[in-house]
């Protein structure tokens, strides 16, 4: 046989193999992978992962799994029913029973029975002017922010007392609606810092969850019980503590209903849908010890009844609305001119509607499980600097500590205050910006200082800001 002999028989061979396989492959092709876990198609879900034994799963159940894993700081071999997986039978006697135990994380505190909880009393519950007090020590300005929501919360604990008595639901007895919240306020307003602070002063478990990461069930991101899940470990695992914590969705406007869409709206309205029954209170299991359900992780049931929740934005369009509704008003009457005011006013948000509201895009009912709406003022010059100051924790204060471990102290000229809250003004993302301005030109005074040990005292001037000088340095005497 020649070459050309051998070359020939050699292709009609792999045509052979060729044709054998692409038979095998349309047999395949008739069968869809399932996955093991979701039992979702592969059409569905993309391309498997093949796992030994036949299993298929999908790229979402073993990034699930693998979050489970991470999240609850064990290793594979710990997850109950994984050690079969790589076990040989023999040795399935030698295993002790410690190998299955679900770890700690994961372990769900007992509900307690009614008599042995402990009775709630009026007395625990801050009164408004306390919880306002203590708001003070750490939030500049939203006075009024502040003031509805220590009646608010106020009000809401007597209603968690009532429940706690088993009176609310008797009948002849006046029912006390959740003061669930609405909060309206520019980027860096300090609507994420009000609630934690409030949660820290009552210590309560509190969960921050971001409304765009929520997903109608079944569809990729988190589902809406995963925010239960969170307040759950937060009040590590108590379901008890869990019950009567607070939860904050922030970025609640970007799950407003889509304008002119005609695909199905997954992260918006159905979000607001599904959103209503942990508001007004419902029954939710949810995964402990992580916050996506999969087969591996234990599940609790969580009552929503006695949360708190909390809802926020910046709204950022609503202010046009609310513009326009106000204009329309006017143009009827004959105060034209104030449609200029309107225009330059800074917080408009303060006279919004629920129907603005619902212009904006968010479901009647979803507001009508918000009953408490309040608006946050944007942080102006004078509100940045008192920021900077004044809190128990404010920046400076902060940085005067680390430098007093150096025996040197810093201080700032009223100037340089200015500066950096102008600074701050330009990025308009409210007083989230000053942090950074201020690390931006510490970071050499915190790098020379402690070089020499004769400084005592340095000030930060408007001139070193504005690169035109340096600060003013003393020496110790
Ligand atoms: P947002 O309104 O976007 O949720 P944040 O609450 O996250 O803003 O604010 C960012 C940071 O700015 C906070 O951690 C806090 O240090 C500071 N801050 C914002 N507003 C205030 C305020 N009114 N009083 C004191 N600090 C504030």
């Amino acid at each position: 046989m020649n070459d050309k002999d051998m070359l020939e028989e050699k292709m009609e061979d792999t045509n052979v193999h060729g044709s054998d396989g692409e038979d095998a492959k349309n047999d395949q092709d008739e069968y869809e992978k399932i996955c093991y876990v979701c039992r979702r198609p592969e059409s569905v879900t993309g391309t498997m992962i093949a796992m030994p034994g036949s299993m298929n799963l999908c790229h979402d159940c073993m990034q699930k799994a693998f979050d489970s894993v991470t999240q609850g700081g064990l290793d594979l071999s710990k997850i109950p029913n994984m050690p079969y997986m790589n076990l040989n039978l023999n040795d399935l006697g030698k295993l002790n029973s410690q190998d299955f135990d679900i770890p700690k994380k994961q372990k769900i505190k007992k509900r307690s029975d009614k008599e042995s909880k402990p009775e709630m009393s009026l007395k625990d519950i801050p009164a408004p002017h306390v919880i306002r007090q203590k708001l003070d020590d750490y939030v500049i300005g939203q006075e009024q922010a502040k003031k509805v929501i220590s009646v608010a919360v106020y009000n809401h604990y007597k209603r968690v007392y009532l429940a706690d008595k088993g009176i609310i639901d008797e009948e002849g007895n006046v029912q006390i609606e959740k003061s669930n919240i609405l909060m309206i306020g520019p980027t860096g307003s300090g609507k994420t810092y009000l609630v934690k602070t409030l949660a820290k002063l009552l210590d309560v478990p509190l969960a921050i969850a971001d409304a765009t990461s929520l997903t109608e069930a079944g569809y990729i991101g988190d589902d809406i019980e995963s925010v239960v899940s969170k307040l759950l470990s937060a009040a590590d695992n108590d379901v008890d503590k869990a019950e009567r914590g607070i939860i904050f969705i922030d970025e609640i406007d970007k799950i407003a209903k889509k304008k002119n869409t005609s695909s199905r709206d997954v992260s918006g309205e159905s979000v607001q849908q599904e959103l209503l029954k942990l508001l007004e209170g419902s029954t939710v299991e949810v995964p402990v010890g992580s916050n996506q359900k999969n087969a591996l992780t234990p599940m609790t049931s969580v009552r929503t009844d006695n949360i708190l929740f909390i809802c926020g934005g910046a709204f950022a369009d609503l202010e046009d609305i609310i513009k326009e509704r106000l204009k329309e008003k006017s143009s009827i009457g004959f105060s034209a001119e104030l449609k200029d005011q309107y225009e330059k006013d800074s917080n408009i948000l303060f006279q919004v509607t629920n129907e603005d509201l619902r212009k904006f895009g968010m479901i009647p009912e979803f507001l009508g499980r918000l009953p408490i709406s309040v608006t946050l003022e944007s942080l102006n010059k004078e509100l940045l600097i008192r920021v900077l100051k004044e809190p128990r924790n404010a920046i400076l204060k902060q940085y005067k500590k680390l430098l007093e471990l150096d025996e040197v102290q810093l201080s700032f000229e009223e100037e340089s205050l200015e500066w950096i809250a102008e600074e701050a003004l330009k990025k308009k993302t409210g007083a989230r910006a000053l942090r950074a301005i201020i690390e931006n030109f510490m970071l050499d005074i915190m790098y020379e200082i402690p070089k020499d040990p004769s400084i005592g005292s340095v000030v930060i001037t408007r001139a070193y800001l504005d690169k035109k000088g340096g600060p003013f340095i003393e020496m110790r005497s």
